[in-house]
């Protein structure tokens, strides 16, 4: 799946970043406190001399040209020729065209750089409404014999599409629910599950889209977090042993900005 949702717009080729064409109806659905132009200038500065030369990897222009998306996505306080500067990683990009990018998003306050993926403020997903139940078990998981272990059953029922899915006002299917996954009952298990209850509140476990093992489309799937569903072998490759799974599952986490920094204060 793209990283910036469904791409409408398909008449600019070879567009790395996929941005919906914003129209005036999804701007007018905008949620949340801050205008799309706000949240841009919190992260992105902007810059008085732009390196003219490198290019935009959200419209592919120059940077020394206007924002190829200066035709689709208007706005009074941002002109087609100004050029920020993300805070935290420095990658640089066409104002117009972060604004582009945010607008066709969920507008959830944050941004993600389409480069390097760096995360600012707190991102959220679109997982439909549900239930996350967490009990602990005395059986081992294979590869994890000295403890018992934690199952998580994850609950969503079918619905009706919101403002934020592929098609609004559609309805969504939701199968095999309740889905239920493992983690060893260890310190490391623990985090993994403290920072999934982290991910769950901001939406981040599933999503409404097309089902890789089905095809089926406008229905519940996982988003990018791997989740063990197997409790005690690995024919699927979604079981233990895998030594590997409690650091993968953190790095998948921290893709997200889930990180253990969400577990302070
Ligand atoms: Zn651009
Ligand atoms: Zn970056």
């Amino acid at each position: 799946m793209p990283p910036h949702g469904v791409s409408k717009g398909a008449s600019i080729p070879k567009l790395p970043v996929s941005v919906a064409r914003p129209s005036r109806v999804s701007q007018a659905l905008a949620v949340g406190t801050s205008s799309p132009e706000e949240v841009v200038k919190q992260y992105l500065e902007e810059l008085k001399t732009p390196p003219a030369d490198e290019g935009c990897i959200i419209c592919m222009e120059k940077l020394g040209a206007p924002s190829g998306y200066s035709d689709v996505c208007e706005s009074k306080a941002t002109r087609p020729e100004s050029v920020g500067r993300l805070s935290k990683c420095g990658h640089t990009f066409h104002l117009l065209c972060m604004l582009a990018m945010y607008t066709s998003g969920n507008k959830d306050g944050s941004l993600q750089c389409p480069s390097c993926k760096t995360i600012y403020g707190e991102k959220t997903g679109t997982q439909p409404s549900g239930k996350m139940d967490v009990s602990v078990l005395r059986d081992s998981l294979p590869g994890h014999e000295d403890c018992g272990s934690i199952q998580i059953a994850y609950s969503i029922h079918k619905g009706i599409q919101g403002p934020e899915h592929p098609s609004p006002g559609q309805p969504y299917t939701a199968r095999g629910f309740p889905r239920y996954c493992y983690l060893p009952d260890n310190e490391k298990g623990r985090k993994v599950l403290q920072l999934l209850r982290v991910a769950w509140k901001r939406r981040l476990i599933f999503t409404v889209g097309t089902s890789s093992t089905t095809g089926e489309s406008n229905t519940v799937v996982w988003n990018e977090i791997h989740h063990k569903t197997e409790m005690n072998s690995n024919v699927s490759g979604h079981g233990y042993p895998d030594p590997n799974y409690l650091d993968n599952v953190l790095a998948e986490l921290a893709a997200q900005g889930v990180t253990e920094d969400c577990l302070r204060g």
